[in-house]
Order: C-alpha cells, then structure tokens, then sequence
C-alpha cells in the first residue's frame, strides 16, 4: 500500500483539485480497507473488494482513486442517500464496515489548525492530522448486494417491448405484463427535441 501522501496526490491529480474532500476520502479507504483485510486493493485483493458510496461529491473520487474500484468495473455502486459514508465490503470473507464522516470534525478542526483563518483551509490541514475515531464513525454491517449488482457478467438482456432498447443486469419492470425499460416506465430523465 502506498504512503498517505503519495494517495492523496494521486487522488487529488485525478480529481483536479487538492481539497478537504481528498483527505477525507483518502483516509475513509485506507480506514475501511483495513478493516476489512484488504491490504492490495489494486492487486492481489482488487477481485475480494466492493464499495458502495452514499454521496457523489469530491471524497467519492478518492475513495475510488485508492481502492482503484469503478462504476465501469461494477466494484463501486453508488446509492444516492447524500450522506458523507461508504461502505467496504470484502466479498471473500463478507466482512464489511460502514464508515461515516462525523460531522463533528469540521468544528473540532479549529482545535488543530486554528492559526488559519479560512474554513476550508482549516479543514483540509486538520482532516490531514486529526485521529481517525474524531473523523469518522466505523461500524460493522453486512452489505446486502443483490445478485444484479456485483461484478461479472450480465445475468440478464432483455428487449423492452415498447422503445426496443436492450437492457441488462435486471433493470427491467414489468408493467401490464409487458417487459419495459425504465424510461418507459416513466423514470425517462431527458425529453425529445423538436425540430
Ligand atoms: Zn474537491
Ligand atoms: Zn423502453
């Protein structure tokens, strides 16, 4: 496993900026991966490993950027709940933690760098150095994944009966027995153009 600092420089390049999100992230994962056994996230361990993200904001990218997990690799799924926390899962041995950003931790910043005025600075140097059980909340859980969701081949493709699109991995609904996709189904998030 690389240094803190060498994680960090890689994540923050990857994301494009240095911020206090980073050294969250960072920290999240190599909290998580250690509790979970997994000490080679991008070798020898990267098939045991799964996380699932609560929030997509800038930790997000770090958490990635360590665990070297995907969207595109299906290692990483992200369930919209707008919490700062992610889950570790280690798929060979089903142990996994649930680690949450306190929210404590960004007044208890002024306690390690209070010579710096500005707020985000002050967060972004004392997330570096503050002790990781007055950063985070870890709790142990049992990640229900379902089968659609992991890694792998797809189990399923199937054709929706109203646009024709194919969809895989279980998306589909069953609607008046018909089989749709889910823009069908009226969760459509774009709108045709005219003209
Ligand atoms: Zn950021
Ligand atoms: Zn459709």
């Amino acid at each position: 496993m690389q240094s803190f600092a060498e994680l960090l420089e890689v994540s923050a390049k990857i994301h494009g900026h240095l911020c206090a999100g980073q050294v969250i992230g960072v920290r999240m994962a190599l909290l998580g991966l250690r509790h979970i056994g997994v000490d080679d996230p991008k070798g020898v361990d990267r098939k045991k490993l799964y996380v699932i993200v609560e929030i997509d904001r800038c930790a997000t990218d770090a958490i990635q950027s360590v665990t070297g997990c995907s969207l595109g690799k299906r290692s990483l799924r992200w369930m919209d709940f707008g919490i700062m926390a992610a889950t570790f899962v280690n798929l060979k041995t089903g142990q996994a933690v649930r680690v949450t950003a306190r929210e404590e931790a960004r007044e208890l910043s002024t306690k390690y760098c209070p010579e710096l005025a500005d707020k985000y600075q002050r967060q972004l140097e004392a997330y570096r150095v503050m002790p990781e059980d007055e950063l985070f909340t870890i709790q142990e859980v049992k990640a229900n994944i379902p089968e659609c969701d992991m890694p792998g081949r797809p189990l399923r493709r199937v054709q929706c009966a109203q646009c024709g699109d194919y969809v895989q991995d279980c998306r589909e609904i069953e609607q008046d027995n018909k089989i749709i996709c889910r823009a069908c189904a009226g969760q459509r998030y774009y709108s045709g153009v005219k003209g």
